[in-house]
């Protein structure tokens, strides 16, 4: 296997986090790559497994170290993937999924060009609004904050190669699993794919000298 970075965007409260804890629960060939954050933790976010959380001089002393693939101020937070992390997954041998904003994922991107980039959409509107509500993470001051980035959020998708609408959540995930899988089998991703077709028409050439012979 060839393994790649696979990152989720999408408008705070779609679901994305929910989506990859999914497909890592589900998936042996994924691992996540875990940001540091200067936000604070919410309840049941564990430090280490979550985010790193860190304070804002920790985090511009790992930036201007060059700790970071990517970095950015989303929110009102600052957010960053270290090397670190997409280098401990990788070598492991899995795909490292990341959920990162728009900002982070164009320079993620521009960094590392095989990296698959999905795009996930909210069913509706009111349907984002109820389940950013509805996870009582954010004061209503910060959730409209959210709310009104999301627009601007939204206007990035034509920079994603996919889009997965989160309605229904086993579906949701069923549909990322199937792009990891449909990745992996991209011609320019298999590895030695010449060296194997060269075999198979050696292997061929055999076959018909055979049954030529039969004649
Ligand atoms: P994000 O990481 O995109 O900010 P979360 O994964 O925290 O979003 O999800 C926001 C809220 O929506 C959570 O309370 C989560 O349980 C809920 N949620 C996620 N996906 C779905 C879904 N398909 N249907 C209903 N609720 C969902
Ligand atoms: P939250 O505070 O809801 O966990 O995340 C807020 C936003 O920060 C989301 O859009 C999420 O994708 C983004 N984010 C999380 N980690 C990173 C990261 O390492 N880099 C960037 N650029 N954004 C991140």
């Amino acid at each position: 296997m060839n393994p790649f970075p696979v990152i989720l965007s999408a408008p705070s409260g779609v679901g994305k986090t929910t989506i990859a804890r999914r497909v890592l629960e589900r998936r042996a060939d994924v691992g996540y790559s875990v940001s540091c954050t200067t936000r604070v933790p919410r309840d049941g976010e564990v430090d280490g497994r979550d985010y790193q959380f860190v304070a804002h001089d920790t985090f511009l002393a790992a930036r201007d170290a060059g700790e970071f693939a990517e970095w950015a101020e989303v929110h009102g937070n600052c957010y960053g993937t270290l090397r670190s992390e997409v280098r401990r997954v990788l070598d492991a041998g899995q795909h490292v999924l990341m959920d990162i904003d728009v900002q982070g994922a164009r320079q993620f991107h521009a960094a590392f060009p095989e990296t698959v980039l999905i795009f996930v959409l909210p069913p509706s509107g009111e349907v984002l609004k109820s389940r950013l509500s509805s996870r009582k993470s954010e004061s209503r001051e910060r959730l409209l904050v959210r709310l009104r980035n999301a627009r601007a959020e939204l206007g990035e998708v034509g920079r994603y190669h996919y889009v997965v609408v989160n309605d229904d959540l086993e579906r949701a995930v069923d549909q990322v699993s199937a792009i990891i899988d449909a990745e992996g089998l991209r011609h320019d991703r298999v590895h030695e794919v010449e060296a194997q077709v060269e075999a198979l028409i050696a292997q061929l050439e055999q076959e018909i000298h055979v049954y030529s012979q039969g004649d």
